[in-house]
């Protein structure tokens, strides 16, 4: 069988992506994209005339079909998504588990993602973090979401709207308290920004000034002291139960 890329494209800046990226995307038979018209610009820019089809998250199960046909066949089918790492946030990870499961092989062609590139310059801990992507956009679920996150020591990434970025700060700071936080807003475009500060600035901030364009938010874990007091707490509980029994 052919073998299936996954080939991170720009989040904004047509520079960034990799010699590899833009060889395997010429050699391909054919380009698997979350948005043929949005792909076809960056292709034309750099005069790649690979045919491309449409795959994306409301594609029909036919539509996987066709393309482990396709690869069955022994065609080599590079997925890319509108900007950044396919599978993030974006389509790719059903593909990705039925080539394993017909045995063709997947192979990563990596390049920029906008959670690792916020991260990586928002000045908060590195060393562990989650990927929590997009927060629901039901009010009440986004809560749940974030009260079952009030424990979580990691740095924590969040891909976010920039209509709904000052309620989510705000909810954010209700349901953990104050925290430091970075939001990174149109990475590597023209009007790059990053906004360092805590909750409760940044809440006032964009209360302010509502944003526009694309936003990835970046907030600290819960601190090593809070959780220690909250670990002595629990042993106190505990010793307290085994003394009652
Ligand atoms: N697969 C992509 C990746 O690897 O970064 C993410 C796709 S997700 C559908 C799109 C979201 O990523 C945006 O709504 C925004 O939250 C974030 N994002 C994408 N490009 C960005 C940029 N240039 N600056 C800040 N955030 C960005």
């Amino acid at each position: 069988p052919g073998v299936l890329y996954l080939c991170a494209t720009p989040i904004g800046n047509l520079e960034d992506i990799t010699l590899r990226a833009l060889r395997v995307l010429k050699e391909a038979d054919c380009i698997a994209a979350e948005d043929t018209r949005h792909t076809r610009k960056l292709l034309s820019h750099y005069e790649i005339h690979t045919p491309l089809v449409s795959y994306h998250s409301h594609s029909s199960e036919s539509k996987e079909e066709h393309l482990i046909h396709r690869l069955l066949q022994g065609e080599n089918i590079a997925l890319v998504s509108d900007a950044g790492m396919p599978g993030i946030s974006d389509p790719g990870a059903d593909l990705v588990r039925q080539a394993l499961q017909h045995g063709i092989e997947v192979i990563p062609v990596p390049g920029p993602s906008a959670a690792i590139a916020a991260l990586v310059a928002s000045g908060l801990p590195t060393h562990k973090f989650v990927f929590e992507g997009f927060l629901s956009n039901q009010r009440k679920t986004r809560r749940k979401q974030l009260q079952a996150l009030r424990w979580e020591q990691r740095t924590m990434v969040f891909y976010e709207s920039p209509h709904r970025l000052a309620d989510t700060l705000r909810d954010m700071l209700a349901e953990w308290g104050d925290r430091p936080c970075t939001v990174a807003r149109e990475l590597t475009k023209l009007h790059e920004e990053f906004k360092r500060g805590t909750l409760s600035e940044l809440v006032e901030y964009y209360n302010e000034n509502r944003p526009k364009g694309e936003i990835t938010l970046i907030v600290g874990g819960l601190p090593q002291e809070e959780a220690a007091a909250r670990q002595q707490e629990k042993w106190a509980d505990l010793s307290l139960t085994e003394h009652v029994a």
